[in-house]
């Protein structure tokens, strides 16, 4: 173990929804720094400046506050070494290229796409090594610098060893050796300016002294990279340990994705769930305190957390697990009056009875009626007879074709308001030759659970985006299966329709 003071980081990319992925590190690595009396700080990794937005940051940071994950260091509350978004650390990323550029362990690079794409089309034919050729790495320096202020476009690469293995040390893995052939000579500096996630996040995690890198398995590729990155520029590199990915709890224990499981942290705070059963939930994944007792507090597993105790046998992220772990704390942890707290907190408040009123009153006979036609609101399933979502002259897979197109475009869309949606359903009607009001029956049973309710669009709005995609998710999944011929062609036919860019 490093003796250096502990520091450690999550650094998150604010391309989507907040992922309970992200939660989980976050859990570990807090647990992690609160044992040893360190610090943990929240980066934010911006550098896709294509994906990354700041609604997604916003939601990240306001996820983990509502699981009660606390951060010494970041965005928000600033610290010792900001800034802490990398978009505002451009010119440290640059200086460090630079750097490289002068020490001869990186190259520009002039290959244009063209070239690379075509380069990668041969290779793939020949089955030979996968990465790029090298070509601009024999170029004369001075000559390439030339080229570059004389605007060139191009990007920075690394050099990356041609033959020999790299020696690499995970905490939970021990020694890896990696054969340096199978690596690329990776871009540190894209065409715009901006450098790529590997140099970014090691000229980060060695400004901010960050002790011990605790990320996922998926980064465990890239680690001789960042390794000869660290050597490059003769630093001392963290200890390392790449914890195991969440699994969904199926067959084949896949990757933890959407398709089966809900992943956005806020798909649990809409359904119902208590952010100190999620945050106990995670803890279990790959962890377990020594007296084998399943339900405990942050606190409590940070008095014995100790990484190299983690079992790298996939966690499975098992919602029934969870569900029953929720319930022991709404049964065991709340009298009636705290009970009712913790409804209000969720949902039973007059803010979300307000938003919903103007919708129900016009169909309200009496007071009474409004139990039977808002419980949809204040629900995370609804049930619905499978057999009734048709719409006539379509066949089942041509409606399950829609399903998908519509959860495709929902997953994209960024704004969440009925008029949004109003004119996406819009869209997708005028482009299929259907009615709207044919299009949107069997959304009216999939999202509210009846064939007629309240105004559709108007109350997707108010469920909001994590309760929708999720609804329809199961629909797929109830009316299904899709096969992934048909689910590529859905995508595909999405993307006709409403293009690459949704709002
Ligand atoms: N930005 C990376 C991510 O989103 C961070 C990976 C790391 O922790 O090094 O996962």
């Amino acid at each position: 173990m490093s003796t250096r003071p502990v520091r450690v980081r999550i650094a998150p990319s604010p391309t989507g929804d907040p992922h309970v992925g992200t939660a989980y590190q976050a859990l570990f690595n807090a647990a992690f720094a609160r044992r040893h009396g360190g610090k943990f700080v929240l980066r934010i990794e911006d550098t896709d400046r294509a994906r990354s937005t700041p609604e997604s940051e916003r939601a990240i940071l306001a996820a983990l506050r509502w699981l009660g994950i606390a951060w010494d260091e970041g965005p928000d509350v600033g610290g010792p070494f900001a800034p802490y978004r990398q978009s505002e650390r451009l010119a440290i990323y640059r200086e460090h290229v630079e750097r490289l550029l002068a020490e001869g362990h990186a190259y520009r690079c002039f290959c244009s796409r063209e070239r690379l794409e075509q380069m990668r089309a041969e290779h793939r034919a020949s089955k030979d090594f996968p990465g790029y050729d090298r070509r601009c790495r024999g170029l004369d320096p001075a000559e390439a610098a030339r080229r570059a202020n004389a605007g060139e476009p191009h990007v920075v690469r690394m050099k990356v060893p041609t033959d020999g293995h790299a020696v690499l040390s995970d905490l939970l893995r021990g020694e890896i050796r990696k054969d340096w052939a199978s690596i690329d000579d990776q871009v540190i500096l894209k065409t715009d300016g901006f450098p790529t996630y590997h140099l970014a996040n090691v000229v980060d995690d060695h400004l901010m002294r960050i002790s011990h890198v605790i990320r996922g398995e998926e980064w465990i590729n890239s680690l001789p990279k960042h390794v000869r990155l660290y050597e490059m520029f003769g630093w001392e590199p963290p200890v390392f340990c790449h914890l195991p990915l969440l699994r969904n709890a199926d067959r084949n224990r896949s990757k933890l994705s959407k398709r089966r499981n809900p992943t956005s942290i806020e798909y649990y705070r809409r359904a119902g769930f208590l952010p100190e059963a999620l945050v106990n939930f995670l803890g279990l994944m790959g962890w377990s305190p020594a007296d084998g007792e399943e339900k405990f507090t942050f606190e409590q597993m940070a008095r014995e957390f100790e990484l190299e105790r983690v079992s790298l046998g996939g966690p499975v992220f098992d919602v029934e697990k969870l569900r029953w772990l929720n319930g022991r704390y709404l049964r065991e942890d709340h009298d009636a009056k705290r009970l009712v707290d913790r409804l209000e907190e969720w949902a039973l408040n007059r803010e979300t009875l307000e938003r919903i009123a103007p919708l129900a009153q016009p169909r309200l006979q009496t007071l009474a009626d409004w139990g039977y036609l808002t419980a949809f609101f204040f629900a995370d399933d609804v049930p619905f007879d499978p057999d009734a979502v048709t719409i006539k002259g379509l066949e089942r897979d041509e409606l399950l074709d829609l399903l998908q197109i519509v959860a495709l475009r929902l997953d994209a869309r960024r704004e969440w308001t009925a008029d949004g949606l109003d004119a996406d359903f819009r869209r997708l009607a005028g482009a299929t030759g259907l009615k709207l009001r044919d299009l949107t029956r069997p959304f009216y049973l999939v999202i509210t659970g009846r064939p007629a309710a309240t105004p559709l669009f108007q109350s997707m709005e108010i469920l909001g985006p994590d309760l929708c995609r999720v609804r329809i998710r199961r629909a797929l999944e109830r009316l299904g299966p899709v096969s992934a011929k048909r689910r590529k062609a859905a995508e595909q036919r999405m993307l006709e329709i409403f293009g690459a860019d949704a709002p």
